[in-house]
């Protein structure tokens, strides 16, 4: 036997990847491709894959306790996303199973994404094309279908990393909004974002809350910031606020955005997240009319896609070789 065949190991791809990644996988390590979302029989064949793997890459898939004691050889997971919600953290720590993850490369796409919400939702874009389409547009529109300026209103973003300061150079330098934002310290702006000094301001929750036109949440979801935005926070906003999430569903407790909604105080949501993803049918927030509600398309481009993809099967090959790769998660260790 070859050096390169006694070194191949076995990767478990537990969501598709682009056909050139997959090759570079093939390459080098014996590959199964089995989607536990995509029916019965691949969900058969991840389970049977999962007891050899070395190695995971996918996304948008609950890795918990259960299904790692599925996997006793496994040695690195490489999430083709950079939130690592869906990872039992703790017990990937125990094991010294390497979590890597994709930040960075979607970063610009995301904050695209969830300025595009802002958009949407204060100019109410979706509700007035829809009107178009459907051959209600007999008249000039009135006061009552009239949207509200996004320029120079005061921004609120919740969580100040990557994406929350993405989305606050669009904000403030694009639209001339100043930036108000949450974070559990404050930035040293002169040093870490230049361009966004004398623009945005740290400030507690309940400051940003009261004071922003729009808010937009870009944490992380953790145990820190489960169910962070209910009732009491949403009765904080002004009245006819505007709130976006582009971060993840869990952040929210739905039915306390749904009441904010109802009762008016809340001009508009724009959603990209949700709770339970694919949103159920049966969910009101699907077709609440003051909702904008999108399919988890924060980072789907397909150049920002592909750079993932090709960033998650570099981690995976890199740590598999028993290198350092280029980007580990290391939020667990720091708390
Ligand atoms: P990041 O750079 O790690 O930014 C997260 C920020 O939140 C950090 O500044 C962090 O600062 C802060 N934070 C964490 N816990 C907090 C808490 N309890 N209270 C206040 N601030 C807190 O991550 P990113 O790349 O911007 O991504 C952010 C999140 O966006 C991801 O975790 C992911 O879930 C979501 N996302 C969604 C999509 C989509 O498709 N919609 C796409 C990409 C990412 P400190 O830790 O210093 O406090």
């Amino acid at each position: 036997m070859s050096h390169a065949t006694t070194t191949r190991q076995k990767v478990l791809v537990f969501r598709e990847l682009p056909l050139a990644q997959l090759a570079r996988l093939q390459a080098a390590h014996e590959v199964t491709v089995a989607n536990p979302r995509a029916g019965e029989a691949q969900r058969a064949a991840f389970e049977a894959a999962l007891p050899e793997a070395d190695g995971l890459i996918g996304s948008s898939y609950p890795i918990d306790d259960a299904l790692l004691a599925r996997a006793p050889r496994l040695r690195v997971i490489s999430s083709i996303s950079v939130g690592v919600d869906n990872y039992a953290l703790a017990a990937l720590a125990a094991r010294g199973i390497l979590l890597c993850h994709t930040p960075g490369v979607l970063t610009e796409t995301t904050a695209d994404t969830i300025f595009a919400l802002i958009m949407a939702t204060s100019r109410r874009l979706v509700e007035l094309s829809q009107l178009v389409r459907e051959g209600r547009w007999t008249k000039n529109i009135g006061e009552d279908l009239f949207g509200r300026d996004v320029h120079g209103k005061t921004l609120g973003i919740l969580g100040f990393g990557r994406i929350g300061q993405a989305l606050a150079r669009r904000a403030a330098l694009g639209f001339g909004m100043p930036v108000l934002y949450t974070a559990r310290r404050p930035l040293d702006l002169a040093a870490q974002a230049p361009e966004l000094q004398g623009h945005a301001r740290h400030a507690p929750l309940d400051e940003v809350l009261a004071q922003a036109d729009i808010v937009a949440v870009t944490l992380p979801l953790s145990d820190a910031t489960r169910g962070l935005l209910g009732a009491r926070e949403f009765a904080r906003m002004k009245p006819g606020a505007v709130f976006v999430n582009g971060a993840r569903g869990a952040i929210v407790q739905e039915d306390a955005l749904l009441a904010a909604l109802d009762s008016g105080h809340l001009a508009a949501a724009g959603l990209d997240v949700f709770a339970t993803e694919p949103l159920p049918l049966d969910s009101p927030l699907r077709t609440h009319p003051r909702v904008t509600p999108l399919p988890h398309i924060g980072s789907a481009t397909i150049e920002t896609r592909l750079a993932m993809a090709e960033l998650a099967t570099t981690n995976l090959l890199a740590a598999l070789a028993g290198q350092t790769p280029p980007a580990v998660y290391r939020g667990a260790a720091a708390g």
